[in-house]
């Protein structure tokens, strides 16, 4: 089963299409009992997919870690 941790880390490429569909079966079972995380995922998608789409293929580093320590604070705050 996917902890939160693994969740996190696999969210971008999930979200961006690039997971293997087994990848993709284990993060959505974590999906369906972790509101954060799908919270989350809302929040990600609720913004233009063309800038989604420009934003994640280059996103700095910096950008993406900044997005996890995003997640780990709700994921935390509860
Ligand atoms: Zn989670």
């Amino acid at each position: 089963m996917v902890n939160c941790k693994d969740a996190i880390e696999a969210l971008l490429p999930y979200l961006d299409g690039e997971m293997s569909p087994e990848e993709e079966e284990h993060l959505r079972a974590h999906l369906n009992g972790c509101p954060p995380c799908v919270e989350f995922v809302r929040t990600y998608r609720a913004t233009s997919g063309l800038c989604r789409k420009a934003l994640v293929r280059s996103m700095p580093p910096e950008v993406a870690g900044r997005l996890k320590a995003f997640l780990r604070s709700k994921l935390e705050t509860k």
